[in-house]
């Protein structure tokens, strides 16, 4: 039996066995936000993909540090707080707390660490300097810039050839690059914007070096696993390679690149100029997290998603039924591999529910040993891990009755049915009906259900 977890390698474009530099210790990475801005729907697919990752990693190795950044300065957040008439300091914090409400809404566990480029300067600092000690970048008018030329495995992620980067590149040369595809690794900050004393004066670091100086922070020079969205192979994860290997004089920098495509919106890509963005925070207040990744799930992560109101009401109806066989209990259940391996293969989260499916149509017979396996498997993804008595409070704008009235009202009925009262028992059938709650006479027992 093969029991390796297999990964889609976009450095090899292969999918590939999954063997990590240390099992003890295995490490990822995954591009966190730039917090200048609430997160939306396509950006909470990364976040749940790569959650469902570290699950798994967890599962099959004793230890793996999860790394996510948090981007808390670049021209964006500038730009932003300008517009937004509030200070940078506020923008980000406010924007950070956001997403860390969202990713617990999500009911995605956190990462081993968090890492804010802003206090990570130091370390970006060095790296440039060594950069410019081992000959792949330049200072000019306090700008340091990276000479894409001198790396010659430019362009290897994103199969772009260097010449024809090159050749093909239109981008006006500034006067202070030599050439259009150098990137920037530091920049003089305005009077207004915030800035940090370097070398080449006060100035801030360009996006890209952000993740490198933190990546090698927290994982060192060559670690297993980097990840982020499928956008950002060119040039963000390019240059990340181009960064790292360079300072850091290795042959590799991540061993294994995995991208997740796109959420479209009736199939066209969700933009804001495009006026279709989704909110992560405008759900929270209307539906269950739960049903969202359940929605971010339906989908293989290397496929785009397109999001509609269908989707969610099929899932809310999915976790409606799920949660009809709910039961609590304490022991830890064994999920076998033959019901992990969809995930196994490529993280094939759709293979994967429909396995739970099955394990459903077992648990809803009534044994409770399947139900305990049914419901181990569905935490396993991050899914029915609220009580019903949670998933009933939040129902309970639809159905509008707690659990322990129904349960009541259960028992009125059936001592209306014992003293032949049948209808004051209809009465109460029906009442609960108009509630959304449905109710079924099976083997001498009364059991309920979400209508
Ligand atoms: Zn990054």
């Amino acid at each position: 039996m093969d029991m390796d977890i297999y990964l889609t390698n976009n450095l090899t474009n292969k999918k590939e066995k999954f063997i990590p530099i240390n099992k003890d210790n295995v490490g990822m990475y995954v591009c966190g936000p730039t917090v200048y801005d609430d997160p939306h729907i396509g950006n909470a697919r990364p976040i749940v993909v790569f959650d469902v990752l570290y699950r798994l990693l967890k599962n099959k190795f004793s230890s793996v540090n999860y790394i996510r950044n948090i981007t808390d300065i670049d021209d964006k957040i500038i730009k932003s707080s300008q517009e937004k008439k509030i200070s940078i300091s506020d923008l980000t914090s406010q924007v950070t707390q956001s997403f860390n409400e969202d990713c617990a809404f999500l009911n995605c566990k956190n990462p081993s660490h968090q890492p804010k480029a802003t206090e990570h300067i130091k370390q970006m600092i060095d790296m440039i300097l060594e950069l410019i000690k081992n000959g792949f970048a330049y200072e000019n008018k306090n700008h340091v810039y990276f000479e894409v030329k001198k790396f010659t495995d430019y362009g290897q992620l994103s199969n772009k050839k260097l010449d024809e980067l090159i050749a093909g590149s239109r981008i006006e040369v500034s006067d202070n690059k030599k050439k259009s595809e150098d990137f920037v690794l530091w920049k003089p900050s305005l009077e207004n914007e915030p800035s940090w004393d370097s070398p080449w004066g006060k100035g801030r670091p360009g996006w890209h070096l952000e993740c490198s100086a933190m990546s090698k922070k927290f994982l060192g020079d060559e670690f297993d696993i980097h990840g982020g969205g499928i956008d950002l192979i060119f040039p963000h994860h390019e240059n990340e390679i181009a960064q790292s290997r360079c300072a850091n004089n290795t042959k590799n920098f991540a061993n294994y690149w995995i991208h997740n495509a796109f959420i479209t919106i009736s199939n066209e890509k969700m933009a804001k100029s495009q006026g279709n963005i989704l909110k992560i925070k405008d759900f929270r207040k209307k539906i269950s997290g739960q049903i969202l990744r359940l929605a971010l799930l339906s989908a293989h992560y290397r496929q785009p998603l397109d999001w509609s109101d269908k989707l969610l009401v099929e899932c809310e109806n999915t976790l409606n039924k799920w949660y009809n066989v709910y039961v609590s209990f304490d022991d830890k259940i064994i999920i076998s591999y033959e019901i992990l391996k969809p995930l196994y293969d490529d993280l094939n989260t759709p293979g994967y529910i429909a396995n739970l499916h099955s394990l459903y149509e077992k648990a809803q017979k009534g044994n409770v040993e399947d139900k305990k396996l049914f419901i181990s498997a569905c935490q396993f993804i991050g899914l029915l891990n609220e009580t019903k008595e949670n998933w009933l409070d939040y129902k309970r704008d639809k159905i509008s009755i707690k659990e322990s009235e129904i349960l009541a009202l259960i028992e009125k009925r059936n001592k209306a049915r014992g003293n032949k009262d049948y209808k004051k028992a209809d009465n109460i059938r029906n009442e609960l009906f108009d509630k959304g709650v449905l109710i079924e006479d099976k083997d001498g027992k009364t059991i309920w259900k979400f209508k």
